[in-house]
């Protein structure tokens, strides 16, 4: 069997496990509720445990260490995790050394949604470019950048949060405080609750038959776009155009050989691809327009791989920083 890393992703609802292969490969997966409300301590305890349960599965894995992506902020290049919204009770969790010590490999940490860049970027929709932005639409809005090969990283790891980029002077609060932030009027969140402003309980709308005349979700607006509903199609001609105008935003700030964008929403792609494009083709000065924009292929494998490949990649374009603290976690489990 060829090498292999062990990988997590760690969702603010779900945590995953994988052993992946060099190649992308996904040869074992595993998955259970993160729980997150118990607090970091017994997080981290659960990881331990499918991570054991992945080793003792494949006996045979030859795994070269761990690669883990977690919600932002983080700190990849500390391995601190340092207190994401969706993570209640994380705060400066020190995720390399934790698992470092445990199980004296080699640990790398990324930020999940850079993680899935990296993943799109070796192994999916962005094979073959220098620089790509992977934007992923679903709850919230994020995102991650490959400029000239690498995760663009920035200060403290912190850079492209593009779902907290103004791109209006108003509308609804975003929970970082600010109005106008992308993932505020942009996000699958927010296209359903339009969607559920413009209708009512009752009232036989297919948007609330889809819901079961509960609150409407994006995916509700997507389904029924798809199936020919006007003011779902309507929602969906103006969430393009949000999604347009951050778009053109990523074409000037980095330039990329191709925007992948991800997330729920991208289900409904097709549908929202000619409003996006017709968006950049009126805003973005025309050395831009010309990039490509297609849907991601990964799905929710993309963290895993991602943050594999910064194990199995080690030392190519686009992996991790170095990483002091690794090589004293070597040192002492030789010790
Ligand atoms: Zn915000």
């Amino acid at each position: 069997m060829s090498t292999i890393a062990l990988a997590f992703d760690l969702g603010g609802t779900e945590l995953r496990g994988a052993l992946v292969e060099r190649s992308g490969d996904v040869i074992a997966r595993v998955s259970e509720p993160t729980m997150a409300g118990a607090g970091s301590d017994a997080v981290i305890g659960r990881i331990i445990a499918l991570a054991n349960k992945l080793l003792d599965d494949h006996p045979q894995a030859q795994v070269m260490g761990i690669g883990a992506c977690a919600p932002g902020p983080l700190d990849p290049k500390a391995g601190i995790v340092i207190g994401p919204p969706t993570l209640s009770g994380w705060h400066n969790v020190p995720m390399i050394d934790i698992l470092g010590r445990q199980f004296g490999l080699p640990v790398r940490l990324e930020n999940d949604a850079n993680a899935a860049a990296l993943g799109e970027w070796r192994f999916g929709a962005g094979r073959g470019t220098e620089s790509l932005v992977f934007v992923t639409v679903s709850t919230g809005i994020g995102g991650g950048v490959i400029a000239d090969g690498h995760i663009y990283h920035g200060r403290r790891g912190l850079a492209a949060e593009i779902g907290h980029m103004t791109i209006t002077g108003e509308g609804e609060r975003c929970f970082c405080g600010n109005v106008g932030c992308f993932e505020a009027v942009a996000s699958g969140t927010a296209l359903g609750r339009q969607a559920t402003r413009l209708t009512a309980p009752g009232d036989g709308s297919a948007l609330r038959r889809l819901a079961k005349d509960g609150d409407i979700s994006g995916r509700h607006v997507v389904e029924a776009a798809l199936a020919g509903d006007a003011t779902a199609r309507q929602l969906i001609e103006a969430e393009a155009r949000w999604l347009g105008i951050g778009f053109t935003n990523l074409l000037h700030l980095y330039s990329p050989d191709l925007i992948v964008m991800g997330g729920g929403l991208s289900n409904g792609f097709d549908l929202l691809a000619p409003g996006i494009r017709a968006t950049i083709d009126e805003r973005a000065m025309a050395a831009y327009r010309d990039v490509p924009m297609v849907r991601a292929e990964l799905g929710d494998r993309a963290g895993l791989v991602g943050a594999a490949s910064l194990i199995l990649w080690e030392g190519e374009p686009g992996t991790a920083l170095a990483m002091v603290q690794n090589e004293a976690t070597k040192a002492s489990t030789r010790a």
